[in-house]
């Protein structure tokens, strides 16, 4: 068993875990403390070197910095993607994607073992699901990161799992990614990706965190959809409708994310049928959405699906440009080490 990790735990409640352990510290000692993990990213309480010698032993003693390992990592020769893969401490593997993009950091990040949605186009979804991962590990992911290659700027809760079903330490660790005394990272630099939680997106709002949200859409018809997607018994207008409401009341634009499939969802159909749903659901107002389509990545083990043509891809973009709707083709990073939307798996 591993010592108790203290990232990810609040003034409070670092306090609180200190004094259950009969150590007694000022709140200057707590901020000494979060300053040291959070800005400078000590690896090693013996590093805290404001603190009084025999505190910084007895801390070493019964606390960790870390509650994930890091096992291997990866950097793609095509773009500078870095993939690790930290392991829990019963041995489950985690992955986090390292993005440099131009001039900024970007991670995404895995909040479950596996994912219980099971999309048949996602390597995640082939994992069993395990379990939902603490808000420290969540964290941790970040933290790690930053102690390989610098402030983290940017965070896509885009990894592994789905983030909505683990909402509790997901919203738990978003106020350790904003509290300034800590990542401080700022509100329109994180977005949480989900397939379509509709209940939790509404909870989401409710928590007034003013982040961005991202919606896995992948077609605009329900029995369509549910042929990509397992287990999100959501419509897509529900689902739509939700998005759009979280746009307004954050008064942040709703990305819709789309994973073009070769001649299953990449249609001039395909592509009116969005339209209509789209002009419907913003009442009229494009510039509530923003659309990434995501040519689809290609998963080992999965057989029959092919990226769209790129004609078709140019196509179906032009098409919602053509109606007002903000649309680019996302880049795919890090292909060649399995780091790309979709290719998570252990
Ligand atoms: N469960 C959340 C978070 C995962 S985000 C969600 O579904 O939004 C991962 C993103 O990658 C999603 O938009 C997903 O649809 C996309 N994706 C999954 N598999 C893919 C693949 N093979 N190629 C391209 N994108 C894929």
């Amino acid at each position: 068993m591993l010592n108790k990790t203290v990232i990810g735990l609040l003034q409070q409640e670092l306090l609180e875990l200190f004094n259950s352990y009969g150590l007694v510290l000022k709140p200057y000692q707590i901020k000494q403390i979060l300053h040291g993990v959070y800005q400078r990213k000590v690896d090693k309480f013996s590093k805290l070197t404001d603190l009084p010698l025999k505190l910084r032993y007895r801390l070493e003693e019964s606390f960790t910095l870390s509650p994930l390992k890091l096992a291997t990592q990866q950097t793609s020769q095509l773009d500078g993607t870095i993939r690790f893969n930290f392991v829990t401490e019963e041995g489950y593997f985690v992955p986090t994607v390292f993005i440099p993009k131009e001039n900024r950091k970007v991670i995404c990040v895995s909040t479950q073992v596996g994912c219980p949605i099971r999309c048949i186009f996602c390597n995640s979804g082939k994992e069993r699901f395990i379990r939902n991962l603490t808000s420290q590990e969540i964290v941790t992911q970040i933290l790690q990161l930053e102690r390989e290659v610098g402030k983290i700027n940017g965070v896509l809760f885009m990894g592994m799992g789905e983030p909505l079903l683990n909402f509790e330490n997901l919203t738990k660790a978003i106020k350790v990614l904003l509290n300034p005394d800590m990542f401080n990272i700022s509100k329109r630099h994180i977005t949480v990706s989900t397939i379509g939680m509709v209940p939790q997106i509404y909870r989401l709002c409710e928590e007034k965190f003013n982040i961005k949200l991202a919606i896995s859409l992948h077609s605009y018809n329900d029995e369509k959809r549910n042929k990509l997607v397992k287990n999100c018994s959501y419509r897509v207008k529900e689902i739509l409708e939700s998005g759009i409401f979280y746009a307004i009341k954050t008064n942040t634009k709703l990305t819709i994310e789309y994973v073009l499939i070769k001649g299953f969802n990449d249609t001039l159909e395909d592509a009116k049928g969005l339209v209509k749903l789209l002009k419907m659901a913003t009442n009229n107002k494009p510039k509530l959405v923003k659309i990434n389509l995501i040519p689809y990545n290609v998963v080992d083990k999965v057989k029959n699906l092919f990226p769209s043509e790129k004609e078709n891809i140019e196509n179906f973009k032009n098409f919602l440009l053509n109606y007002g709707f903000l649309t680019f083709v996302r880049k795919s990073y890090g292909t060649d080490i399995n780091a790309a939307c979709g290719q998570l798996g252990f």
